[in-house]
């Protein structure tokens, strides 16, 4: 089917409206990294500021601020399959993954000293692991390699688990190459050994199915700007499974976690649910554009939207077939029968940086690029049409064959 033919059956292309769109000759393939702004966001917050903070003042936080970390926490939960109070909006990603893995290491069965994650992992998960490392002797982190910076395979993980292993951690899709590991049978494999697994879930919520009450997942987080498109810098959200909530202590203490806040006492109480992950005081005017994200894609339906992201992946792999392929340019991305993989395709080659920056700049395509090869190709199937992907690799072959790309050789910098 041709991109046009694609575009006219798409059951989600009205939901490019609800998105602020400035200038309609802008190919934004980067809704990987930051999600576009839906046009209700600018309301809603204009609204926090002029009414709820303006003229409410301080009673607004009777009106609904105070609970936004558990209302918002609660509509992410619905996209990843979580029961109710299993979620909470809160912090950076980063640190509600130290919140976890500390509570994981501090309640740990003793002989259990390895932490297993893989290479292919977000590099602040990484260095999160080796900050705990160093707070809590004795624990080592293995980190499972890859074999051609694609995939891990299963076996890879099933081998190094055992019963000195005090935790699981992955990244459900990896950031660079998009593979995506199964969460069910990894979930199992470490659950038969007692081991909780830990899935950051930063390249999956709202562009893949999730299922966490189905996969019993122990724990996971994820952050809200990438396709749940909840703007720069919103804070993040943390899960914990129901019957772990008891014992999974926050290493933060503060008065928003604490079971009576108002009460001001001078001792701290845990809360019982899942408010206990939470420390100080929330970002109220992003938290309040979150929802608007997040409300968007529960209005889809994930499944529409999941399988929307499968024909873009697949849409984009058969015109690097037909465009790129001839011109030394790499699939980076799980394509095997079967492999399962997120909402972006890898497109590598030796002058990638340079590549992207033509694009970018000549073009108005904005895909993003990760050291040292590889560009992404985000989709965000609310926004995103195949019309774009298929400019975007004409874009690309026109700066191939033309070689506009030397302009633009050299120095690697700034954010990518
Ligand atoms: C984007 C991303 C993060 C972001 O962490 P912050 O603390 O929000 O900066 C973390 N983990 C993964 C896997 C990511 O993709």
């Amino acid at each position: 089917m041709t991109a046009l033919e694609l575009d006219e059956r798409d059951e989600l292309g009205q939901f490019r409206n609800r998105f602020l769109i400035t200038d309609p000759d802008v190919i934004y393939l980067d809704g990987n990294s930051l999600g576009r702004m839906p046009v209700l966001a600018a309301d809603r917050v204009k609204d926090a500021l002029d009414r709820q903070w303006g003229d409410r003042l301080i009673r607004s936080w009777g009106e609904g601020w105070y609970d936004l970390p558990k209302r918002v926490g609660a509509k992410v939960g619905e996209l990843l399959g979580a029961q109710p109070g299993e979620v909470i909006c809160c912090d950076s990603t980063s640190v509600n993954f130290y919140k976890l893995v500390h509570s994981v290491l501090s309640n740990r069965p003793a002989g259990r000293t390895k932490i297993i994650t893989d290479n292919l992992n977000f590099p602040s998960d990484i260095y999160l692991l080796q900050g705990l490392a160093k707070q809590f002797p004795g624990v080592e982190i293995v980190v499972v390699e890859s074999l051609d910076g694609i995939h891990i395979w299963p076996e890879q993980i099933q081998e190094v688990l055992d019963e000195r292993t005090a935790l699981l951690t992955l990244s459900h899709c990896c950031y660079r190459s998009g593979f995506r590991h199964n969460m069910l049978t990894l979930t199992e494999d470490a659950h038969s050994f007692g081991i909780p697994v830990l899935w950051d879930l930063s390249h999956s919520a709202g562009a893949v199915e999730i299922d966490l009450a189905e996969c019993n997942v122990d724990y996971a987080v994820g952050c809200t700007y990438k396709y749940l498109n909840g703007g720069p810098g919103s804070p993040a959200y943390l899960y914990v499974r129901q019957d772990l909530q008891a014992e999974a202590n926050n290493p933060i203490w503060g008065w928003f976690g604490q079971n009576r806040p108002f009460e001001f006492s001078l001792v701290y109480e845990p809360a019982m649910g899942i408010d206990r992950k939470l420390t100080g005081t929330p970002p109220v005017l992003s938290m309040i554009a979150i929802e608007v994200g997040v409300d968007l894609l529960l209005e889809a339906g994930m499944d529409r939207v999941a399988e929307k992201s499968r024909q873009m992946f697949t849409f984009l792999f058969d015109q690097w077939k037909a465009n790129l392929a001839d011109l030394g340019v790499g699939f980076g991305s799980p394509v095997l029968d079967g492999l399962l993989h997120g909402s972006h395709g890898l497109l590598t080659h030796p002058n990638a940086y340079a590549i992207d920056q033509a694009l970018i700049q000549k073009h108005q395509v904005i895909p993003d690029f990760r050291a040292p090869d590889g560009i992404r190709f985000g989709f965000a199937p609310l926004y995103n049409t195949f019309s774009e992907v298929e400019k975007a690799v004409w874009a690309m072959r026109s700066v191939l064959e033309s070689e506009e790309w030397r302009e633009f050789e050299g120095e690697i910098g700034g954010v990518t």
